[in-house]
């Protein structure tokens, strides 16, 4: 029996792993972590029986605690609850699909207890690459991708030698705003940024889609897990989502991974890794599928992109200033308080007003955060 935790059950990538889980007779649910949706977290646990659950929000862990008395379950809060639940002895496996950088002490916890990772939350490779995969490899953790495109690069480089790559071809869908120039994006409304064409997903990532600056992040999280530097990660725009990424051989073949946009795929490969297995599901209709096209991104409405790539070759404490002026920026578009071309110039001006940092520790990375989040909280005017 595989015991799987998760944290961030309640969202997007959360509620799928549990549909998988539920079609998969040897799994079970050991720990189980949300930030307060503590509705959607009493079903789960009633259908699921985990040991333990974290509510990150304090007030909202008391009251689940009360409504789940003389149950056979533990509620935590806050952090200590995190790492609790990403340490959790009965768990083979750690899902880390919670949203942000919140994730990073839980996923090194994690990996610091032997845990296998299943890997959604970017944010935490993207600003602690350089702690967490060292770690993976003293640990001899296994570190399986979830995100789609780097699932499918994975599935692209099984049986083949690092040295044979040489680029990997990120593939994008380009988002609601594909062929807009930055003048038609100026009064873009929230309810324009949230609609995505192609895949159903949390709201920050589907901001994040539509500003590119999930390609972005994604690019840094590619260099890490497939240790390829910025050079070789070239984003292409495949706008009907079918190959979630390819692979460019030295001898010039080129490998993809196609399929319909459905997560539950790579959820469930990095969860039964080697193991391929049945998995409900529309297929590609070779018949219909009339075509398949490819662009380059444009960089200079979809800035975001580049920014990362400056952020990522500049390396140390660069990507957390990238990411965490992202996470505010993104906040305070979702309450509707900045412009959608404020997001990318929130990031640039974070990222000009910073010192990087070449190596920062863990401690450093939490401080550049919330040095970011301060300075952009105090400009007036957003
Ligand atoms: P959602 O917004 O749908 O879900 C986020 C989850 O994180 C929720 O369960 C939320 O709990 C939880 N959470 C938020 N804050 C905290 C906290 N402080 N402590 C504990 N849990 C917290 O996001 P997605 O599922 O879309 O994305 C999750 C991650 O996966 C992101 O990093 C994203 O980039 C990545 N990803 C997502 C894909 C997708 O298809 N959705 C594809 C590829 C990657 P609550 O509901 O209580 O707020």
């Amino acid at each position: 029996m595989k015991q799987i935790t998760i944290l961030g059950s309640t969202g997007s990538i959360g509620t799928q792993t549990l549909e998988v889980i539920r079609q998969n007779e040897d799994m079970q649910v050991a720990a189980l972590a949300a930030g307060s949706n503590i509705d959607l977290l009493q079903e789960q646990i009633r259908e699921f029986h985990p040991e333990l659950v974290c509510v990150y929000q304090e007030q909202k862990a008391r009251e689940l605690a009360r409504r789940l008395q003389g149950e056979n379950v533990s509620v935590l809060y806050g952090m200590e609850g995190l790492t609790a639940c990403a340490s959790l002895p009965a768990a083979d496996v750690v899902v880390a699909a919670m949203v942000g950088m919140i994730g990073i002490r839980p996923v090194v916890e994690a990996i610091r207890s032997g845990k296998d990772i299943a890997f959604a939350n970017k944010e935490t490779l993207v600003t602690a690459g350089h702690i967490i995969m060292p770690m993976v490899r003293r640990h001899q953790v296994l570190l399986m991708p979830v995100d789609s495109e780097h699932a499918a690069i994975f599935q692209c480089l099984s049986g083949e030698h690092h040295r044979a790559v040489s680029r990997i071809l990120l593939t994008a869908s380009g988002g609601p705003f594909r062929g807009k120039t930055r003048a038609e994006l100026e009064n873009v409304q929230l309810e324009d940024a949230l609609r995505h064409p192609n895949w159903t997903m949390g709201r920050k990532i589907t901001i994040d889609s539509s500003t590119m600056v999930n390609k972005g992040l994604e690019v840094i999280e590619a260099r890490w897990l497939f240790d390829v530097d910025f050079d070789r990660i070239q984003v292409v725009i495949q706008p009907q989502s079918v190959i979630h990424s390819m692979v460019e051989f030295k001898d010039g073949a080129v490998i993809a991974q196609l399929g319909t946009p459905d997560m539950k795929l790579p959820i469930q490969y990095a969860l039964t890794y080697p193991e391929r297995r049945d998995l409900p599901g529309e297929r590609l209709d070779f018949g219909k599928l009339s075509q398949l096209c490819f662009e380059l991104p444009d960089t200079d409405t979809f800035y975001g992109l580049s920014l990362a790539y400056q952020a990522g070759k500049e390396g140390g404490s660069m990507p957390t200033v990238f990411n965490a002026a992202n996470e505010k920026a993104v906040s305070l578009f979702l309450d509707r308080k900045i412009k959608y071309l404020d997001i990318p110039a929130i990031i640039e001006t974070a990222m000009m007003e910073h010192h990087t940092l070449p190596d920062p520790s863990l401690e450093d990375i939490l401080e550049v955060e919330k040095e970011v989040h301060r300075k952009i909280e105090e400009k007036k005017g957003w």
